[in-house]
């Protein structure tokens, strides 16, 4: 038996210490942002290397509220990948703006920089790339179409914690960067949490605000803001989870490496690292023939796997009002049939590893 994620591995082997936070939070009664959540932000802004870190409820309220605090709203236009998580385009309809939807590198998965160019309107105001997988996006083209386009780059690392891209830190190459802490992700609280990071002093403060009611003081709220604060409990665990969080990337990036050199020319299309990247393997992502057949096998023989994303955002019901089709997006189009996320996580043993590729190598 193969599970696809094992947190309750990660739990036995720290129990001690996030039993002894979450008692913590409980005997202070810091339930609510608070000391817990101002100490992890002081440890993840270190560990990221930027100036600020806001705490906030989940992910994807990362991601709105630095939309609206950057004043993107109705009549404007954010540009994002076709394949991602949803939130990745919900936060822009969420502030009233419109996503607009760019193919992936078919490699890479990541939003091809080159068709970027074509999207872009005089409504344009950001573009939104996904450090997908753990793989950086490719960030130098973006960097610079952005500049030249006046846009701001927004980071979305929800699955990024601790990639490099040619040597800079995701998250510290836009105006700004999000981050979840949604249990599965390579930094897991025991709930939903979520993070701003920004080396901006001023959209920093104002993130701040908009997480917690436009409040400067108790009484004194400068703007309308919305109820968005990490809980103490999942900051306590954040901060107790993160000194381990290096080492388990480490071991991601080697099991990565074990799967790699088992499936080396199997004729699986595997992941690629491009020179100068550092990928954390948030996912760890391959390309099967017959892929439903292949999973339903992989199944019966006790090994779990995911599909990330079986339908390209452009595609889904959602955005059905704008009459997409596939062939507008091929790169993502071509690979929903055919991806396919194995079991990935630090605790996986390589025997583990090396029965899921007996298996996968046994169906083909
Ligand atoms: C998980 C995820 C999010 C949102 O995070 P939540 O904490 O679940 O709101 C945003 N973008 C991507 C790419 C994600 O994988």
């Amino acid at each position: 038996m193969v599970p696809f994620v094992d947190l309750k591995k990660q739990y036995q082997d720290l129990r001690a210490e996030i039993d002894g936070a979450i008692q913590a939070v409980i005997r202070d009664t810091a339930f609510i942002s608070g000391k817990y959540a101002q100490q992890f932000e002081e440890e993840f802004a270190q560990f990221i290397g930027i100036e600020n870190c806001i705490s906030c409820a989940n992910g994807t309220d990362s991601l709105e509220i630095i939309l609206k605090v950057l004043g993107i709203g109705p009549g404007d236009e954010v540009i994002v990948p076709a394949n991602t998580w949803i939130s990745t385009s919900e936060c822009v309809s969420t502030v009233g703006a419109k996503p607009v939807f760019v193919d992936n590198d078919p490699v890479t998965y990541t939003i091809n920089p080159a068709l970027i160019e074509a999207k872009i309107t005089a409504s344009t105001r950001a573009i939104i790339p996904v450090h997908l997988y753990g793989c950086p996006a490719d960030m130098d083209p973006i960097l610079d179409i952005a500049r030249r386009h006046e846009l701001y780059v927004i980071e979305d690392c929800a699955q990024s914690h601790g990639a490099t891209y040619k040597g800079r830190v995701t998250g510290t190459m836009g105006i700004a960067g999000s981050f979840s802490f949604y249990p599965g992700k390579n930094l897991g609280a025991y709930g939903d949490a979520g993070a701003i990071v920004t080396h901006d002093e001023g959209i920093a403060r104002t993130c701040r605000m908009m997480a917690n009611h436009g409040r400067l003081g108790k009484h004194d709220h400068a703007l309308e803001g919305r109820n968005s604060r990490m809980d103490g409990i999942q900051a306590a665990i954040l901060s107790a989870k993160l000194p381990y969080l290096a080492g388990w990337t480490d071991l991601r990036i080697r099991n990565a490496q074990h799967y790699q050199s088992l499936l080396f020319g199997t004729g699986f299309t595997l992941p690629v690292v491009p020179e100068g990247y550092r990928h954390v393997f948030h996912l760890y992502v391959v390309q099967v023939d017959q892929r439903e057949a292949c999973q339903q096998y992989l199944k019966e023989k006790g090994i779990e796997t995911g599909i990330h994303y079986p339908i390209a955002l452009p595609l889904l019901q959602a955005y059905a009002h704008n009459g997409y089709k596939s062939s507008q997006f091929p790169a993502a189009y071509a690979g929903m049939s055919r991806i396919l996320s194995l079991p990935m996580y630090a605790e996986l043993t390589h025997s583990q590893i090396e029965s899921v590729v007996q298996e996968l190598k046994s169906f083909s």
